[in-house]
């Protein structure tokens, strides 16, 4: 099983020794001490080795060289010799760059792990890698890999090299660093590795991208994951933000599946999907990504088709339309939650007048998503001439958002950002709302935006964003598994995050 491993520093024996029974009571298996770091922060390298036995967690080593990102600048003997004391005193691993090591000298207990790292790049690539695994191995060591995705395409030569190394004696741990490679580290179980490095809660951790103990154990449940672990995730830039992560893999423990979501920072995402594609069984799609791989499915859902947008990939039959990535299907749960919250509000769109504020991919999902069902559609927005794109796509009516008061409408979407992270924004003065009439805020950070809080006022039933994002997480979720989702634990969850 893999194991999760802290690196702890500090500026003397004592902030090590505290930092390591923290690491014990976040529920670590041991952790990496970091003496390179330490020595330069002020600790004595003899009070850290004498410490070393008493440390709350087993502990690998690491006196790690400059050349390799660590400050470790010193005579390599003394650094050996210090190597060669921490074996003496009971380390569980010592963890020594393969391209400084020569082979003359090995430990006598300690585990030998053989290491490389690249702080700006994938290395040598694929091949390459795989060829400094093999020495690795070769030397009866296990083998670490750290280097650094440029694009969460990446990943896929990280999950190749653990793959192929974790069936050899020594084993492995690979790692992309940076937010483009953090799927990688929350991925370890499943891809076999030996390792999975994390920080403590408030700690920036020893290398970019390291999540917390806690995040990887409660969230992305690394101890629960194996080969046959299913991966969903959701791929946008930025990403970190998402509650999809914290809501998704809730539902799918919640559903007992042997499955994880994981987030994917990603730039570039049709080299991405070409790239990891065949491991990935569904993805949620967010900003800006949401019409980069229409042309990459071989389905598309009929509105995901007319929107031209999407939010969801899911897998059709086996075989269908070939293996890999060939079977996927494009599906957009952001119209059918949109739907679904106003019906819930309204009844029946059909014969309705919804007025749609904006013309970004939200409020061009409603337009599409409304006019599907039947509703008589009006589209306003800041940029004209964005707005009257849109209506003419659509097939409606527009008009500019600053004379949109006048309009006749029984339900009012607001599609645009106004309000989002402001809650002291709107983009509908107070004046213009109607007793009656339905006002639904896609926004939904903060929970009450301005514009919920006058529509109340004014005598308006209101719909929250919120109910959009879980409805739409909800079609997802049965699109991926089949399943029913466990709506109301989701809502919780985010409703808690989000308070
Ligand atoms: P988008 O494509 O960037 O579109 C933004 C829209 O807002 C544009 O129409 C823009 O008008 C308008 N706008 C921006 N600033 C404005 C201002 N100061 N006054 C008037 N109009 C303004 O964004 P999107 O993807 O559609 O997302 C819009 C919002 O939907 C997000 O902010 C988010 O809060 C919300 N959202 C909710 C969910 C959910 O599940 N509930 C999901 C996704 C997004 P111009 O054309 O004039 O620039």
């Amino acid at each position: 099983m893999t194991r999760v491993i802290v690196p702890i520093s500090g500026a003397s024996a004592d902030a090590v020794c505290a930092q390591a029974r923290a690491a014990r009571d976040a529920r670590a298996d041991l952790v990496e001490l970091r003496m390179d770091t330490a020595i330069t922060a002020g600790a004595s390298a003899a009070a850290l080795l004498e410490a070393l036995p008493g440390l709350a967690l087993p502990a690998a080593v690491t006196i790690r060289h400059a050349d390799e990102g660590g400050s470790w600048s010193g005579p390599e003997s003394e650094r050996l010799a210090l190597y060669a004391e921490a074996d003496r005193r009971g380390a569980a691993h010592v963890d020594i760059e393969l391209a400084r090591w020569d082979g003359a000298w090995r430990p006598a207990r300690a585990g030998l792990i053989l290491s490389h790292h690249d702080f700006t790049g994938m290395g040598p690539g694929h091949e390459g890698l795989s060829a400094l695994v093999a020495r690795m191995h070769a030397a009866g060591a296990m083998a670490k890999i750290a280097v650094t995705a440029r694009d969460a395409a990446d990943l896929d030569v990280i999950r190749r090299l653990c793959l192929a190394g974790a069936g050899v004696a020594g084993g492995i741990v690979a790692v992309a660093m940076g937010e483009h490679g953090l799927a990688s580290r929350l991925l370890a179980g499943a891809w076999g590795c030996e390792l999975a490095f994390a920080r403590l809660e408030g700690n920036t951790g020893s290398a970019p991208g390291q999540p917390t103990v806690r995040d990887l154990l409660d969230l992305y449940h690394l101890r629960a994951q194996g080969k046959e672990t299913r991966v969903f995730g959701v791929i946008g830039s930025p990403v970190a933000h998402s509650l999809s992560p914290l809501i998704h893999n809730a539902a799918l423990r919640a559903s007992a599946l042997d499955a994880v979501y994981v987030p994917f920072r990603v730039e570039d995402p049709v080299s991405f999907w070409r790239a990891c594609g065949a491991w990935i069984e569904g993805l949620s799609i967010t900003l800006p990504h949401k019409q980069a791989l229409l042309g990459e499915m071989h389905e598309l859902e009929e509105l995901s088709a007319s929107i031209k947008a999407m939010n969801t990939i899911y897998r059709g039959e086996a075989g269908e339309g070939g293996d890999g990535i060939g079977n996927a299907i494009g599906g957009n749960t952001d119209a059918n939650a949109i739907v679904r919250c106003l019906e819930i509000a309204v009844g029946r769109l059909e014969g309705r007048k919804v007025l749609v504020l904006g013309a970004g991919g939200v409020a061009r999902t409603a337009a599409f998503a409304c006019k599907a069902k039947g509703a008589i559609i009006t589209v306003a927005n800041r940029t004209e001439g964005r707005g009257r794109d849109l209506a003419a796509e659509v097939g409606c009516e527009a008009v500019a958002l600053e004379r949109a008061g006048g309009c006749a409408y029984d339900v009012l979407v607001n599609g645009t950002s106004v309000g989002m992270g402001k809650p002291n924004e709107s983009p509908w003065p107070a004046a213009w709302h109607r007793s009656g009439t339905v006002v639904f805020d896609t926004v939904y950070t903060p929970l009450e935006t301005r514009l919920l809080r006058e529509a109340v006022a004014a005598g308006a039933i209101t719909v929250c964003g919120l109910d959009m994002f879980i409805s739409q997480a909800v079609g997802q979720f049965c699109r991926w598994t089949g399943g029913e989702a466990p709506e109301h634990l989701m809502y919780r969850l985010a409703l808690e995050r989000l308070s």
